[in-house]
Formats: structure tokens, sequence, C-alpha cells
């Protein structure tokens, strides 16, 4: 089959490379119909995740239809068309009950890889995301191989069609935990999302859902911004405004009550230091940058909630704590628990509250994906999601 490889930082290329095929029981192979690029595929590419492998497929925003199940899949059958969220969860350990998928305990044999490099443990496993994450193939790919299928694979029984749904595999659940867990007052709540990605689109839709009674979204690339205030958002323009000083204005003077951090790495020059404390890496630290992150603390009104779907790694020094601590924040991160969240959101999308299709600038082939990581990576061409047809 026809697959995206990671080949090094920097490098990603096509390559014909074997079917996966079942590895146990409770496996499911699917055809992938549709997958996309995510924001998180860029900390690869730059090679700021360690652990990659080259030869590595990427992917983890996939969705298709069923065509081999393990003698253990209970719920699924040839034929059935699903998504699968980003995260692999056995759907029974300690944390799997209690929602907490992407911190599954049986998902990921590497977690304590993490410890090594940089003094943490990572979560449970993900397609297409480093031998830190499991080491599992990715969906930007044919066929994928889904281990714990009956946990892993949420039928979509309607005709919506694959644009509409692929996003719940990541960037919609995403965007809505963030906004979900910063606990929006209706009504009253004013919400900043820092990022204009698509994962910050969705938080700040997200919270417009939930009933935020302003939302601002701050990045700098105009056609970013463009789609936020589609949306009713107000943005603002960290290259031509003081992000700090127009958010008081926004906001009476006490700054907003809830603020995401829908960054992650990009905001330290894609990564330096924040995931190896290498003196090479240290090298490239630019301590006095600040970051999505200090402006999130820092602008937050009192009491307020810090959300960070950003990823971040490793060590990140120099927040300004202080601040935090004197305004009584409550911090809010990790990775989604995609799979509590595909259903309702789903119905979301069926009563038509939402279209993720919005978010599309990028429709494109398997062999076009290298140039359109680039594109995506430099946002050049207006470009805010891709999504390729493994077939096309
Ligand atoms: P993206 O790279 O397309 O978007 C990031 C945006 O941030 C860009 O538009 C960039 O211009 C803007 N930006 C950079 N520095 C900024 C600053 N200081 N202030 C304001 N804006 C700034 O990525 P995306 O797909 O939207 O993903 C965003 C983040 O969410 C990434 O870190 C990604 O890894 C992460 N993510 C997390 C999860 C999760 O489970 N928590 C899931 C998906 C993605
Ligand atoms: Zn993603």
């Amino acid at each position: 089959m026809k697959a995206i490889i990671w080949q090094g930082t920097n490098k990603v290329g096509v390559e014909r490379v074997p079917d996966p095929t079942l590895l146990l029981s409770t496996d499911a192979i699917v055809r992938v119909t549709s997958t996309a690029i995510c924001g998180s595929d860029l900390h690869l590419l730059d090679g700021y995740i360690p652990s990659m492998e080259k030869g590595d497929i990427l992917g983890h925003e996939f969705m298709g239809e069923i065509v081999e199940v393990g003698r253990d899949v209970k719920n699924l059958k040839v034929g059935d068309r699903v998504v699968v969220p980003f995260n692999i969860a056995c759907g029974v350990c300690d944390p799997c009950r209690r929602g907490l998928f992407s911190a599954c305990d049986n998902t990921n044999p590497n977690h304590r890889m993490a410890e090594a490099l940089y003094g943490a443990v990572s979560g449970g496993g993900l397609f297409g995301y480093s031998h830190l994450y499991g080491g599992y193939a990715g969906g930007q790919a044919q066929f994928v191989r889904v281990p714990f299928a009956d946990v892993g694979c949420f039928k979509i029984e309607s005709d919506l069609r694959d644009e509409q749904v692929l996003f719940l595999t990541d960037i919609f659940p995403t965007g809505y935990q963030a906004a979900e867990q910063c606990g929006i007052i209706p009504g009253r709540d004013v919400v900043a999302v820092f990022g204009a990605g698509p994962v910050g689109q969705f938080a700040a839709r997200s919270a417009m859902m939930l009933g935020a009674a302003h939302v601002i979204v701050i990045d700098r690339v105009p056609e970013r911004l463009n789609m936020a205030e589609a949306a009713g958002a107000q943005t603002i323009n960290y290259e031509k405004e003081d992000v700090l000083v127009a958010l008081r204005d926004a906001t009476g003077g006490r700054g907003p009550d809830h603020v995401i951090d829908a960054v992650g790495l990009e905001a330290h020059g894609h990564g330096p230091g924040a995931l190896m404390d290498t003196a090479k890496q240290k090298a490239r630290l630019n301590f006095d940058r600040i970051t999505a992150l200090r402006w999130a603390i820092l602008s937050c009104a009192k009491g307020g909630t810090v959300s960070v779907p950003g990823v971040y790694g490793g060590l990140v020094d120099k927040l300004p704590m202080g601040a935090a601590f004197a305004k009584g924040l409550t911090f809010r991160m990790g990775q989604t628990h995609t799979h509590r969240y595909v259903l309702p959101l789903l119905e979301r999308i069926e009563a038509g509250q939402i279209d993720p299709t919005f978010v599309i600038t990028h429709r494109a082939s398997l062999d076009e994906a290298p140039e359109l990581y680039k594109t995506f990576r430099d946002k050049h061409d207006g470009c805010i999601k891709v999504v390729l047809d493994p077939w096309g």
C-alpha cells in the first residue's frame, strides 16, 4: 500500500509499504477513505518529538471502512464505516473507566521511555506519533491496523460525508475539551484563544456553543484570523497590537475569564528546549521570547482557567508562576480524551449546530502530501487544514 513516511527531520515522503495485518484478536483493519494533516504532525516533521524512526507511517486523523476484524471483535463487521480517535485505549483499565482515554495504561509499552529522556512518563498509545507513544503505524495510508477495535472505532451510520465527520478523530474534540474544561459561565464569561490553527478554530466555536459571552482569538496569520472572525470572534493580531493591552481593553480591564493555549510548542520557536534538555537544544533557547502560554497566564482574569490543548513535552521554563498564584488560576491540559466526545459531538453535527468542513482549505492525494506538509507548516497559500484522499 501507499503511505506517508517519516524519513527524517523535515523529510516526509510517499512510499510503498506492506499492508497491515491483524496482530491481535481484538484488532481490525480499516481501509482509509479520508485522512488529515494535524498541527501535531508538524512537531514530528520538525524533529522535536524524540523517538521517531525512519520508515514510521505518519497520521492520526483518519476514517474509513472495516475490511477485516479479529475473532474477538464483537461490535464491528466488514463494511462498517468508522471514525477512529487518535488515541488508542483499551477501555477497561482504571484511567479508561474514568474516561481518561488518552492516559490508558495498556496501550503504550514505551510510556516510561520519556522518563529516561526528560523525567516524565508519556500517556497511552497514539497512532503515527513516535515510539514514545507506542510506535503505532499511522493513518496517512491506504490501510491501518486499529488495536482494541471495539473501543477505537465509532460507526457512522448517517449519510454525512467523510469531511463532515473526519475531525471527530481529533481537532473537534480537542477544541471542545479545551473549551469545556474552562467551565464557562454562559452569557457571562469571555474566552480568549491563542492560536487560530485548526485546534484554535474549533476551540473558539466550541466556547461559543458552550455559551461564552465573547470570544477573542489571537494569531498573526490573516487568513486564520479571518476564519475566526467569520464565526463571530473578535481577533487580535499579535504582531500588530500589544496582546496584553488589547485583551485588557476588550474586557473592561479584568482580562479574559478563561484563556486557551492552542499553540503549544510552536510558541517556543518550534520547540527549543521544551523537549530535551540537551546542550544543543539549550543553545537554541530564547527565554526572553514571550510565548502563548506566558501570555495566557498574564492575561487571564482572577480565578480564571488556563486551558492548554497545545502540545508541550519535557521541560518548559520561565513561566510567570507568581502571577498564576496571585490570581488563583486553574490549569487544565493534556491530550484529548477523544473517545468521550465522538458521539456527543456527532450529535451536534447531525443537529446542524456546526459544520466542521469550514476549516478545510486544501484537498489532495497522498502523492501531493509531502508538499502540503510544507505548505501547512509555512502557512502558505492560505493553508489551514489539509484533507488527503489515500486513493485519489
Ligand atoms: P497549527 O500549527 O496549525 O496552529 C498553531 C497556530 O498558532 C498558528 O496559526 C500560529 O500562527 C499560531 N501561533 C504561534 N505562536 C503564537 C503565539 N505566540 N500567539 C498566538 N498564536 C500563535 O496547529 P493546530 O493543528 O491548530 O494545533 C495546535 C496545537 O494543538 C499544536 O500544538 C498541536 O500539537 C496541538 N494538538 C493537541 C491535541 C491534544 O490532544 N491536546 C490534539 C491535536 C493538536
Ligand atoms: Zn491531530
